[in-house]
């Protein structure tokens, strides 16, 4: 089931390749803030911050959901990308931005209003070729005499 006109979803997202500067709950908030509302910390995540958290986010439906986020820290501001993978990317409409459809089908799309069907007829040419006949009239049958066949083998007398 699709859900249906909702601005937001709470979802499930792991974040993997964090870096140890960033093993901290207000790491996490920071990358997390980026795509919606950070929900919750799994218990294990909360007791057990490493390298990767499981977090529930309300998301919202106009997120463009990043396979990663680039985090600079430090004072030389070095970069660190950390990953994220999605349990569930539900369709989403960017012009409303709400979950539940896609601008293909959204309402608001001006190409499903203005549709425009095209019906192509076929009109089929009717073939009215006489078909003349080749067979010789009678005329051209006269002047015209059948040999008789003298001595032909045909008339052999055996
Ligand atoms: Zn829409």
């Amino acid at each position: 089931m699709e859900p249906a006109n909702h601005s937001s979803l709470p979802l499930w997202v792991v974040i993997k390749n964090i870096h140890h500067r960033m093993r901290m709950t207000e790491g996490l908030a920071r990358i997390t803030s980026s795509l919606g509302i950070p929900l919750s910390l799994d218990r294990y995540t909360e007791e057990h911050l490493g390298t990767s958290s499981f977090v529930s986010i309300d998301i919202k439906a106009e997120c463009d959901w990043p396979g990663c986020i680039p985090f600079y820290y430090g004072e030389e501001q070095n970069e660190t990308k950390v990953v994220l993978e999605y349990a569930w990317i539900p369709i989403s409409c960017p012009s409303c931005k709400l979950f539940g459809h896609t601008h293909d089908t959204c309402e608001a799309n001006p190409k499903n209003t203005q549709k425009v069907r095209e019906i192509k007829t076929n009109k089929k040419k009717e073939n009215n070729q006489a078909i003349k006949s080749k067979t010789m009239s009678q005329d051209e049958m006269e002047g015209w005499s059948k040999p008789k066949g003298k001595g032909g083998p045909q008339n052999a007398i055996k």
